[in-house]
């Protein structure tokens, strides 16, 4: 499938957001904690995002716009999407897995420090961070609105193709130049935590329990976080959906902030598939909810 996106999709996306988004900000209330053996996760809303048929182009079809309606929202959209990041607790100490857009998405968004108060947890207590990929609505809560580090005491563990990726010049000059924001904030994160970064590799043990999962192709280190505890398992996704009412029933359906698409699509499929299979608990930055994968049609449901 083609989705090349058009420019103005692309200036919509990176000069970012419509002001309309702050009337979205009271709805899909926030669901959790979860407990996963002796660890707690609990997901840490950051704000909702207006996902446009524009930034997923499949969409703006009969198909998208039915299932928008079907939904009580207008045929062109927005869905609203919640962008989260999620507190790890592990006796006392806080691993946080993302760290939402801070102030660099506009206003809406930056509600993660909030959300980490509210569990009674200060910045600086915050020991490690795990982060699924590097693009602005996860990393960009990393930075103060100067563009120090945020969480002073943390390490940063990400996937090493991911901090090759955007550090690469070459891999800027190719993307398109509406994304140049894309790199701007990744590299301003390498930048203000330049002792404090752990590159890993493939799958490669977080934790006790706790292993990440390589799900290329939304952005070439993306990974995905897996909790296992004896029988009970818990799979943080980060990006394999954007949009649950779209993208499940349709996974071949991309966005525009996907660098391979192609390999975006065999990665959701796949992960899907395994979900469904194994009868894993999922949840995701962009999904208001946990909840298990069954097939559904020539697509999944989240349930
Ligand atoms: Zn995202």
């Amino acid at each position: 499938m083609s989705s090349r996106p058009s420019r103005r999709s692309l200036l919509a996306a990176s000069a970012l957001l419509p002001l309309g988004l702050c009337g979205l900000t009271t709805a899909a209330p926030v669901a959790g904690p979860y407990r996963v053996g002796a660890l707690t996760v609990t997901p840490l809303r950051d704000g909702l995002f207006p996902l446009e048929p524009s930034m997923m182009p499949s969409a703006d079809s009969t198909a998208g716009h039915a299932l928008l309606q079907g939904a009580g929202l207008p045929a062109n959209g927005p869905s609203p999407e919640p962008v989260n990041a999620f507190l790890i607790r592990h006796g006392d100490r806080y691993v946080l897995l993302d760290a939402g857009c801070g102030t660099v998405l506009g206003p809406g968004f930056n509600r993660v420090t909030a959300a980490l108060a509210a569990e009674g947890v200060r910045p600086d207590q915050v020991e490690t961070i795990w982060l699924s990929h590097l693009h602005a609505d996860h990393a960009g809560g990393l930075l103060t609105p100067s563009r120090g580090a945020r969480f002073v005491n943390a390490e940063l563990v990400l996937q090493e193709r991911e901090v090759a990726y955007w550090s690469d010049a070459g891999a800027r000059a190719s993307a398109p130049a509406a994304l140049s924001p894309m790199f701007d904030t990744a590299q301003a994160v390498l930048a203000a935590y330049p002792d404090r970064i752990r590159r890993i590799s493939g799958e490669t043990e977080l934790a006790p329990g706790v292993h990440a999962l390589p799900l290329p192709g939304h952005t070439p280190g993306h990974m995905g976080v897996l909790i296992t505890d004896g029988p009970e398992q818990l799979l943080i996704w980060g990006d394999i959906v954007h949009s649950r009412l779209l993208q499940m029933p349709h996974p071949d359906w991309t966005v525009i902030w996907d660098t391979d698409p192609a390999q975006a699509i065999a990665t959701r499929r796949q992960i899907l598939d395994r979900a469904a299979t194994e009868g894993l608990s999922v949840t995701g930055m962009h999904l208001a909810a946990r909840g298990r994968i069954e097939r559904a049609d020539a697509g999944y449901a989240l349930r």
